[in-house]
């Protein structure tokens, strides 16, 4: 196996998700890597938020991929969704559900019970080097720095709380406009939050709009703390080597919804790949990736001609289903005629310069 890199000691920046996993795949190869992280907690950068793992875009069930991307899922609390209101313009509240989960809920942050402090202890039983709170040197191996470039939005707000479990996607130009507002409450933790594309004006506050139609449904949200955050999103097709840049960094990241969890991830795992000389299995992993970030911008292209009434026809469709997940599935399925939409529209992909 012959590495691309003669070195043993990899040089990871940014203690995220996809630093993480890049970290424990190459320990997992005989590999040192180091992993620099400029705040002095893994998870110093996140808000304690309430994030999905969501289980439909690829087709491996939560449980395996974590266990392909080098972690312990038993080692993790997480909370599988079952099911979920969607409240639109033009219909009462609808109930989606699903037997198998849509989500599995992680919580973002430093904390024993969040996501990153997991997965870091997760790599540190495995011997990981970390630097913490050092910024990372220019000339790393792997760029894992999260958000460079922002095209998308969220305002939220997390609080406590003695309401019962429950997860809310509230649709409609006035609360998200191009994206969608959310209410996550489980286990007395709440997030309300509110994620749009870049709006024309700064001057509306979405969340504070969300946060009004939720307390007319008689959810109270009191003594929240608010945060604020970014995504970015793009295809590097050609820049695929070294340094390796991953997770947000790289734009992995889905365009419909920013879901960025699984794509973060398993761009760490591509990179540590062909750290070790492994360029077919990197380059498959790639591949899938990018067929689901090129699908992504299809259906945000779509979804951004939606006005609100055909956003709630699109929820009906899922409530009246009876196997919602697989209309989620396929939605992200590379066929042949999202290959001609690709054709069609690639052209207003944002490539990010390299
Ligand atoms: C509010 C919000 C809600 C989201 N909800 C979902 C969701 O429900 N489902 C989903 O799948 N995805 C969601 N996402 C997206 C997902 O969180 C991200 O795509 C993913 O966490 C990106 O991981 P990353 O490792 O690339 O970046 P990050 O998690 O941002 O990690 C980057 C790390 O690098 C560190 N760093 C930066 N610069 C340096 C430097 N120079 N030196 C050293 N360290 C540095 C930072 O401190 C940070 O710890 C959400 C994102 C946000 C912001």
């Amino acid at each position: 196996m012959a590495s691309v890199l003669m070195s043993k000691s990899i040089q990871i920046a940014g203690g995220g998700i996809a630093g993480l996993t890049a970290a424990i795949q190459l320990k997992k190869y005989g590999f040192d890597p180091i992993v620099f992280e400029k705040e002095l907690q893994i998870g110093g950068s996140r808000h304690g938020d309430y994030e999905g793992l969501e289980n439909w875009i690829f087709s491996q069930h939560a449980p395996v991929f974590m266990k392909d991307s080098g972690f312990n899922f038993k080692a993790i609390t997480t909370h599988p969704i079952h099911r979920f209101l969607v409240h639109t313009q033009n219909y009462q509240p609808l109930l989606i559900q699903s037997n198998n989960p849509f989500f599995y809920m992680v919580k973002r942050g430093s904390n024993i019970d969040d996501l990153d402090n997991q997965l870091y202890r997760q790599c540190v039983d495995q011997d990981v080097q970390f630097k913490l709170g050092e910024k990372a040197p220019k000339n790393c191996h792997i760029h894992a720095t999260g958000t460079q470039k922002a095209a998308a939005y969220i305002q939220g707000i997390n609080f406590s709380t003695g309401l019962k479990d429950q997860i809310h996607l509230l649709l409609g130009h006035k609360y998200a406009p191009k994206g969608y507002a959310y209410l996550i409450i489980i286990g007395g933790q709440g997030t309300l939050a509110a994620a749009f594309k870049k709006p024309k004006f700064f001057n509306i506050d979405y969340l504070k709009n969300t946060q009004k139609y939720f307390n007319a449904k008689g959810i109270q949200i009191r003594n929240g703390k608010q945060f604020a955050s970014r995504g970015s999103f793009s295809l590097p097709f050609l820049a695929w080597k070294p340094p390796f840049e991953i997770g947000e960094a790289g734009g992995f990241q889905d365009y419909l919804f920013g879901f960025g969890i699984r794509m973060s991830m398993m761009s760490g795992r591509a990179a540590a790949l062909s750290v070790i000389g492994e360029k077919t299995e990197a380059r498959t992993i790639l591949i899938q990736l990018n067929q689901k970030r090129k699908i992504s911008f299809i259906n945000r292209i779509l979804y951004e001609r939606l006005n609100d009434y055909q956003m709630g026809v699109l929820a009906k469709k899922l409530y009246e289903s009876s196997n919602p997940l697989s209309i989620l599935s396929s939605a992200y399925d590379w066929n042949f005629k999202n290959m001609l939409r690709w054709i069609n529209m690639s052209h207003r992909y944002e490539i990010r310069p390299t």
